[in-house]
């Protein structure tokens, strides 16, 4: 249809009314604000969307693309679903008087397709602004004020905790809290005290907190027991605040352990996050199952395998295998009931009623390498 245009009196071809240029004024394939505030963290570089959320990339110049991004995307509306729309951030300006508090982003956009009712594809460019408002975000203002919802305790059962368990304990620890950070931006560490007797941790949030003592539970086993106290009432919306602490106590043995349990003597064949499995030491048949909750109350230690004292293999014949004590010299003569064992291996022996038994046998080689 031909004529003048309603809106700017211009003469030609009319759509609805309109030419082309105020057709496509009055009907934008898409509305998005000239400029766009965000919020972004100054401290871990974290921006509002809906909620809080970490940037997925890397470097400064990825991350302010991405805010950008994002921020273009959740202000613009399309007029119609089908219609495609690119976003490009491009370069970041520094505004005049300013550190990074005034950062400003460009971003172009492009939106393709047709609106229903048009029978021609058409094209719509529009350049904005992002301009991000560096704040602290609500977690690295907690952080920063040492906020925590739980303390972390980490133990053993009835002795301290070693100081190589408490270095491996702590790094597990932190690698934990870094994959938990991922999901739950609130399980920071607030603070670190070591004790002599265990690890403590303030964690930032309660999950975390659970979270990570269930970790430790089931790759060291053990138990796990959570306490709560009251610290307050929230002033807005007056709930009860509490603050809990999670205490994780790993088992008191570690394998090659001998302990006795129910007057037999054992030695601790392995460890799982519910149960202690126990192998008799006179007989290697024998491998019991014991709960963390029963060998608490029911199992003692009789002697850490690494304080078994050794006796060295001298001979090796099909039926028997003879060993010397490397304290006394006493000579041992057992059954050879052994895998591939050689002379000059290392048997570790714990001594019953006078009858050495060999609770664990330690390689020849792997003793040179020390
Ligand atoms: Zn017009
Ligand atoms: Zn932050």
């Amino acid at each position: 249809m031909k004529g003048f245009c309603y809106r700017c009196g211009y003469e030609g071809e009319l759509i609805e009314g309109l030419c082309k240029e105020c057709y496509a004024q009055v009907y934008p394939l898409f509305q998005v604000p000239e400029e766009i505030k965000v919020e972004v963290c100054h401290m871990c570089g974290s921006y509002k969307r809906r909620v809080w959320q970490d940037p997925k990339g890397e470097d400064l110049y990825s991350i302010l693309q991405e805010i950008a991004y994002y921020a273009t995307k959740d202000n613009l509306k399309k007029a119609h679903k089908n219609i495609e729309i690119e976003i490009i951030p491009q370069e970041p300006k520094q505004l005049p008087g300013g550190k990074r508090t005034k950062l400003e982003i460009p971003v172009k956009i492009i939106g393709k397709g047709k609106l229903p009712g048009e029978d021609r594809e058409r094209t719509m460019e529009k350049d904005i602004k992002v301009r991000l408002q560096m704040v602290q975000c609500p977690r690295c203002s907690r952080y920063m004020s040492n906020y925590y919802e739980a303390t972390l305790q980490i133990r053993a059962m009835n002795r301290p905790l070693t100081e190589e368990e408490k270095e491996e304990l702590d790094r597990f620890v932190r690698k934990e809290v870094e994959k938990r950070l991922k999901k739950d931006r609130m399980a920071f560490i607030s603070k670190f005290i070591p004790k002599k007797e265990g690890l403590d941790y303030q964690i930032g949030s309660m999950g975390g907190a659970r979270n990570i003592a269930s970790s430790i539970k089931s790759k060291y086993g053990g138990r796990i027991k959570e306490t709560a106290k009251l610290v307050g009432v929230d002033k807005s919306s007056g709930k009860n605040l509490y603050r809990i602490t999670v205490v994780v106590r790993i088992p008191e043995y570690k394998v090659g352990d001998i302990v006795e349990y129910r007057n037999k003597v054992y030695r601790v064949a392995s460890i799982k996050e519910d149960k202690l499995y126990l192998e008799d030491i006179t007989d290697k048949g024998e491998k019991i199952p014991v709960p963390w909750s029963t060998a608490e109350k029911e199992t003692r230690l009789l002697k850490r395998g690494e304080e078994c004292s050794t006796a060295t293999v001298i001979s090796v014949s099909p039926e028997t295998v003879i060993a010397m004590d490397d304290e006394n010299y006493e000579v041992y003569e057992y059954n050879n009931v052994f895998e591939d064992i050689q002379e000059g291996d290392v048997l570790r022996i714990y001594k019953k009623d006078n009858v050495s038994y060999v609770v664990g046998v330690e390689k020849k080689k792997s003793i040179d390498n020390r």
